[in-house]
């Protein structure tokens, strides 16, 4: 393939995301402000550059998956991502932001001749290593398949939401709202359980057979809680953010959410105990510590 990608972000995400391209032959020009992803994006056969204007002068497909709606914003504007991409290149924007932002974004690029699509994308950082992540993918559908072929590389299941650039981000916040609720009844659910002489193991058996089981109860607990390692993952404060930008949809379109939007709260404290770098899982050891207060 000859086609030339760029990459912004090489974290949790955006390494084995970029990885898998490199590995499907495609030539990779990769930026973290970060030295150590940056070193491990360069072992894996990537061409590392040294800004945000290096990779987006080289490529004809800028890849992003960066952490929040603001540093996503100041790639845009601050670090000249619209000042200095080509005519026609296209971006696809993997990071979970305000859906203001991608029709913002989407608006600017197209004044000039920039192609975007706000591809928020779900399944973790399994997903991501496994190229079994579901995208989420608003914007033209005519640019959705021009890059499904890359998307292919990435993710198993490949959906163009609608024609609003913002349509990918609102289901994807539907999903994390959702991610907010099961992975706190997981903390709940166990420390309940563990409380009442319950085994761990014995409760993953029957629960994963019965109306209890989630996907999340699945990953929390085999992934993190079972293992006693909560090196994320996805953590409380991506998380956090996700319910705060949901809350502000819900807001928006005059929507109550009774418990929804009392989980912005739970997580902030959960947070401010430590666990903001913590896989979001440890909202289970949050939920267990106060069970013995
Ligand atoms: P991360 O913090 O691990 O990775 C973000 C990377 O961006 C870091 O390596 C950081 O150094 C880099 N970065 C920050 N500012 C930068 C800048 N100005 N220029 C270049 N690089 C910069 O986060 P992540 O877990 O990989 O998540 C990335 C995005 O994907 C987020 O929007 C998150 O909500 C979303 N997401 C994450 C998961 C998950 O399971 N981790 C799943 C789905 C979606």
């Amino acid at each position: 393939e000859n086609i030339r990608l760029g990459f912004i972000g090489l974290g949790n995400m955006g390494f084995p995301m970029s990885e898998n391209l490199v590995k499907s032959e495609y030539t990779v020009y990769g930026f973290d402000i970060n030295p150590t992803a940056i070193s491990k994006f360069k072992e894996l056969g990537g061409q590392v550059c040294q800004s945000i204007k290096e990779v987006v002068q080289q490529v004809d497909v800028l890849f992003l998956s960066l952490p929040s709606p603001a540093i996503v914003e100041k790639t845009f504007y601050e670090e000249g991502i619209i000042k200095y991409s080509p005519e026609g290149l296209m971006i696809i924007d993997t990071s979970t932001v305000n859906p203001e932002l991608n029709r913002t974004i989407f608006n600017v690029c197209q004044e000039n001749n920039l192609k975007y699509l706000g591809a928020p994308v779900s399944g973790g950082v399994i997903g991501a290593v496994n190229a079994t992540l579901t995208f989420m993918v608003g914007g033209p559908k005519e640019y959705f398949d021009e890059v499904l072929p890359l998307l292919d590389v990435l993710g198993k299941n490949l959906f163009h939401v609608g024609e609003s650039p913002d349509s990918g981000t609102v289901i994807k916040l539907i999903n994390n709202l959702m991610i907010g609720f099961y992975t706190q009844a997981v903390g709940e659910a166990l420390t309940l359980g563990e409380n009442m002489g319950l085994d761990h193991e014995r409760m993953f058996e029957i629960l994963s057979v019965s109306y209890g089981q989630s996907r999340i109860y699945e990953r929390n607990y085999k992934e993190y809680i079972a293992e006693n390692n909560y090196e994320p993952g996805f953590t409380t404060n991506l998380l956090l953010k996700d319910l705060k930008i949901a809350k502000q949809m819900a807001e928006e379109c005059e929507v109550k959410l009774p418990i929804g939007e009392q989980l912005v709260d739970w997580y902030t404290k959960i947070a401010n105990e430590g666990y903001g770098d913590n896989d979001m899982s440890a909202a289970y050891l949050m939920t267990k510590d106060l069970a013995k207060k």
